[in-house]
């Protein structure tokens, strides 16, 4: 099927298994929110996805095609990060900037050496100013775009981070906890952005969370996931209504 495959990954360290054969199928546009207790694997799993770190075993399928040693920049998906991990000496507008350059760098490398002398890089940039530009007038920080991220509250930051995983135009975006350095007043309205990118891009999201609220409302599906393994992947409402096992009722808090 096309959209993000996850087949049967198992993740060891050393001799502990941290993820113990996970398989889940997320449709095109899908929002499927993950969730389960800390230390059950959930960045773990997301880094795989983004290819930041390999699996043992399994694979991983976008589109169809397995991205089996496929290097996490080829992969056509943006991770955000709790931390934002934000370049502190670069401007938010080169923060932004940096997927695309780091694009544009590395099919340059592809060219043969007369090709990396031809001329267009002052026609590219320009490109890249618009996509910046048009990236951060969407997430409404066109007017910090000269400020360093130290200028910044944490809200502003991860709209930063937001932008420069946007830019990328990616088929996924992967976010792995992007709300919880955030007051709650900040996070309400992230949150309500961050569904309105959703609904805007019509891209599949992947969003990790440990806040039941932010997952039961933003959701097509929850993956409710403990010790390594996704107990259950089913809409919010039969999450809540019909999990299917008492350690799902018990972690998602419904009504026994
Ligand atoms: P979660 O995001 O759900 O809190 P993680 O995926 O971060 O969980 O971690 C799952 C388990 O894997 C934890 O027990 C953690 O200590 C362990 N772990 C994560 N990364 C490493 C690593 N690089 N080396 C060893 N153990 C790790
Ligand atoms: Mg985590």
């Amino acid at each position: 099927m096309a959209g993000l495959s996850i087949e049967n990954v198992t993740k060891r360290f050393g001799e502990t298994e941290v993820l113990k054969g996970v398989s889940l199928d997320i449709a095109d546009g899908e929002f499927v929110s993950l969730v389960g207790p800390s230390g059950c694997g959930k960045s773990t799993l997301l880094r795989i996805i983004a290819g930041l770190e390999d699996q043992s075993s399994g694979d991983i399928r976008i589109g169809g095609q397995s991205v089996a040693g496929q290097r996490a920049a080829d992969r056509n998906l943006s991770m955000v990060f709790q931390s934002y991990a934000l370049y502190p000496h670069l401007s938010v507008g080169e923060n932004i900037a940096v997927p695309l350059r780091m694009r544009r760098l590395n099919s340059l490398q592809r060219l043969p050496l007369v090709g990396r002398l031809l001329p267009g890089t002052r026609a590219q940039s320009r490109d890249i100013g618009q996509q910046v530009a048009q990236a951060a007038e969407m997430l409404e920080i066109a007017h910090l775009l000269d400020r360093k991220p130290g200028q910044l509250s944490g809200g502003q930051r991860q709209r930063v981070a937001l932008g420069r995983a946007l830019v990328r135009e990616p088929a996924a975006f992967l976010l792995d906890e992007p709300l919880s350095n955030l007051d709650a007043k900040l996070r309400v309205q992230t949150r309500a952005e961050i569904a309105e990118l959703h609904r805007r891009l019509a891209a599949t999201f992947v969003y990790v969370t440990h806040d039941q609220v932010e997952a039961m409302t933003m959701s097509d599906r929850i993956a409710v996931m403990m010790g390594g393994r996704i107990l259950q992947c089913a809409p919010p409402d039969v999450v809540y209504d019909d999990p299917d096992r008492i350690e799902v009722a018990e972690f998602i808090g419904s009504p026994k």
